[in-house]
């Protein structure tokens, strides 16, 4: 059975559903609310679990290859429906919230289609049918929460404060309404996270602007940083080599300089190469710090800072997932955004 083949099918009980048609109107009026999209995103995964199942798409016997083809086609499908409608969300919250910025939509983890089509290869869909629906469902639903935490990555790098908000489903376990709240970026990941079965949802909530960051994005224009520059409650500064930088701050780089050994790195351009692209892109705010945190190539640096062209690095995390999808799917906004 190919996915070309089902589509239509699939379409058509889609397009006689009440919910999906109200979520279509709102979509295209732009009243869709969070809720709203993780009632249809819930509704989604259902409909497409069910219909796997009524039209026999993961039969006895299928091999890794063929399962993994009719999933990633039939939830990559419900998957872009889902995220398209928090997308449509996230633009209700920028505009109610007058944030001059377009909603990012997210993209799948491969990964997640690879593990179930491993399992319903190796066990049979029929064994596991309740499990392998409830991860359609789950994955479903995974669409919103990576719309909320795409788009909270987006904007709190672009000098807002969004928050995550995370609702227990009536009834959810204990971990669940212990989980529920509002939370600032960056949310700790289990906020993103669900046990099978559970119904439980985020949502994106619009922060005010920050007052204390700028990326040289936002401010790029020399008047504004030298102004900054002046209203800065550092008063004592050193100057070291052609930086100034505070000397608590350089004081602080000093200490730690000694008990940290740098570690090795992966960056391909090697490790001059870094300093380079570490010196060239500093905030102000960084430029005035004896640590620094800054993404360059597919890696967070965590670097100790003395001044124009002393670097020590001494952690390399490669990015993770998000930030990667991010930077992936939206080059250049990225580069904007850290180059
Ligand atoms: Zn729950």
């Amino acid at each position: 059975m190919i996915w070309s083949e089902l589509k239509a099918e699939f379409d058509k009980i889609y397009n006689s559903d009440s919910l999906c048609i109200e979520v279509q109107e709102k979509i295209e009026n732009g009243t869709l609310t969070y809720a709203k999209a993780n009632e249809y995103a819930i509704k989604i995964g259902e409909k497409m679990a069910k219909f796997l199942n009524d039209n026999n798409a993961l039969p006895e016997g299928i091999s890794y290859e063929e399962a993994k083809s009719i999933l990633t086609d039939s939830l990559g499908y419900s998957y872009k429906l889902a995220s398209n409608a928090a997308c449509a969300a996230q633009k209700k919250v920028n505009d109610d919230a007058e944030i001059g910025l377009n909603a990012v939509s997210p993209k799948y983890q491969k990964d997640r289609i690879d593990g179930l089509a491993k399992e319903i290869s190796s066990k049979g869909y029929a064994n596991i049918k309740n499990s392998v629906d409830d991860q359609i469902v789950n994955f479903t639903q995974s669409a919103v929460d990576d719309t909320v935490s795409v788009n909270a990555y987006f904007q709190a790098h672009s000098g807002l404060s969004p928050k995550i908000k995370r609702i227990a489903e009536f009834r959810c376990c204990k971990w669940c309404s212990n989980l529920a709240g509002t939370y600032d970026y960056p949310a700790p990941n289990d906020v993103y996270r669900r046990h099978s079965n559970c119904r439980c949802t985020t949502e994106f909530v619009a922060g005010k602007k920050k007052q204390d960051i700028w990326s040289k994005k936002i401010i790029h224009d020399g008047s504004k940083t030298a102004k900054l520059r002046k209203e800065s409650p550092i008063s004592s500064k050193v100057r070291f080599k052609t930086q100034e930088m505070p000397r608590d701050e350089y004081i602080k780089a000093v200490s730690l300089w000694d008990k940290y050994e740098e570690v090795k790195i992966h960056y391909e351009g090697g490790k001059e190469r870094l300093y380079e692209e570490l010196d060239n892109n500093l905030t102000y705010e960084e430029k005035m710090s004896a640590t620094i945190n800054k993404n360059v190539g597919n890696y967070r640096y965590t670097a100790l800072h003395k001044g124009h062209n002393q670097y020590k690095i001494i952690k390399e995390v490669p990015l993770d997932p998000i930030e990667k999808m991010f930077k992936e799917e939206y080059g250049e906004l990225y580069e904007q955004l850290f180059g």
